[in-house]
C-alpha cells in the first residue's frame, strides 16, 4: 500500500467513478469527523473500520421526476438509483481492495424497514456528514446535504477505505438560504425551524409514518422538502422558474393551481401507476 501514488490513484478513482455515471464526488479525511464534533463518536467511519478517508460519491435525480413526487415513476428513479450507488460503491470498494488496500462500501440507506426507522431512527452510519466532510455540500433546514449542482436532489454512497487522501476543498459558506419552503411545504409539519439554531427540530416518526403510507401506496419516498429546494444549478437546466410558486399552491398557500399546465403534468404521473390517497381512503387497495 505505501508504494501506491496517492495522486495517480486518486486520478484512478475519479476515472472509474465518472464511467460509472457518478456526478459528484469528494475525499473526507477522517480528522474532519474529529474537527467538527457532529457526528456521536459511535457512528464515526474511524470506530466502524479502520478508516483513514471516506470516498463519498453521488448521483443526481432530475428535478422534473422529483417534482412529481408522490408518484411510481419518482419510486423507479430513486430505485434506480439506490441500485446504481450500491453498486458502484461495491465496485470501488473491490477495486481498491485488489489493489490491496482494505476498503469497504456502506449502502445508501442502510436500514430494512420503515418499522425498524419508525423505533430505532437512523442508521450505522450518515452519508450526509461525510458528503459534506468530502466537500461536496452543506446541510439545509431540510436535513439534507444541499450541493452548488443540485441542491438536495442527489444521492449518496460511501466508501470507507485505508488509504490516505488529501481532504477535497470544504465548502465554508452555508448554501440554505432559511427560505423555510422545505418546511411550509412538509405535509406533516415535520421540520421545526428554530430562531436560535441553524439545525431545525425533527419530527422522525410523522416523516417515517408518511413514508409507510407513501410505500403502501407504491409511490415512495416522499421527498417534498428535497424538491422545492431552490438551490441547484439543475434548476436552470429544467427552467423551473414556474414550480416555486406551485410548490406552495400545491400545500394550500395560493390559488388552485389545477388550470397550470406543469401542475397538470404532476396530478397526471400521481395518478397513475400507484394509489392515491382517496383510492385508499375509498379501500379501493
Ligand atoms: S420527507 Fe416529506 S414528510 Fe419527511 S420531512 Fe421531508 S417533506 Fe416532510
Ligand atoms: S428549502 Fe430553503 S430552508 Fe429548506 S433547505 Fe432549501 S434553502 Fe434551506
Amino acid at each position: 500500500m505505501a508504494s501506491l501514488n496517492e495522486k495517480d490513484l486518486r486520478k484512478e478513482i475519479g476515472r472509474f467513478l465518472s464511467d460509472r455515471g457518478i456526478d459528484l464526488f469528494g475525499f473526507a479525511p477522517v480528522s474532519r469527523w474529529e474537527k467538527y464534533d457532529e457526528v456521536h463518536p459511535d457512528f464515526r467511519p474511524q470506530e466502524l473500520f479502520p478508516t483513514k478517508t471516506v470516498i463519498v460519491a453521488g448521483m443526481g435525480m432530475p428535478l422534473p421526476i422529483v417534482e412529481t413526487t408522490p408518484s411510481a415513476i419518482h419510486m423507479e428513479l430513486y430505485r434506480t438509483v439506490n441500485r446504481e450507488l450500491d453498486s458502484t460503491g461495491y465496485y470501488l470498494a473491490r477495486f481498491l481492495n485488489q489493489k490491496g488496500i482494505p476498503s469497504i462500501s456502506f449502502p445508501r440507506d442502510g436500514y430494512g424497514s420503515i418499522q425498524i426507522i419508525k423505533e430505532k431512527p437512523g442508521a450505522a452510519f450518515a452519508h450526509v456528514n461525510a458528503a459534506k466532510y468530502a466537500g461536496l455540500g452543506t446541510i439545509g433546514v431540510n436535513n439534507v446535504l444541499l450541493t452548488p449542482q443540485f441542491g438536495p436532489r442527489v444521492r449518496w454512497v460511501s466508501v470507507l477505505t485505508e488509504m490516505e487522501f488529501e481532504g477535497s476543498p470544504m465548502i465554508e459558506n452555508e448554501l440554505c438560504i432559511r427560505c423555510l419552503a422545505c418546511a411550509r411545504c412538509c405535509p406533516v409539519d415535520a421540520i421545526i425551524p428554530r430562531d436560535d439554531r441553524f439545525k431545525p427540530d425533527f419530527k422522525s416518526l410523522p416523516c417515517a409514518n408518511r413514508a409507510e403510507e407513501l410505500t403502501k401506496r407504491r409511490c415512495y419516498p416522499c421527498g417534498i422538502c428535497i424538491k422545492v429546494c431552490p438551490v441547484g444549478e439543475d434548476r436552470k437546466l429544467f427552467a423551473s422558474e414556474e414550480s416555486m410558486s406551485l410548490y406552495l399552491n400545491e400545500q394550500g398557500e395560493g390559488k388552485d393551481p389545477l388550470d397550470v399546465k406543469l401542475y397538470k403534468r404532476w396530478k397526471h404521473f400521481r395518478k397513475w401507476g400507484s394509489w392515491t390517497e382517496e383510492e385508499m381512503k375509498d379501500g379501493k387497495k
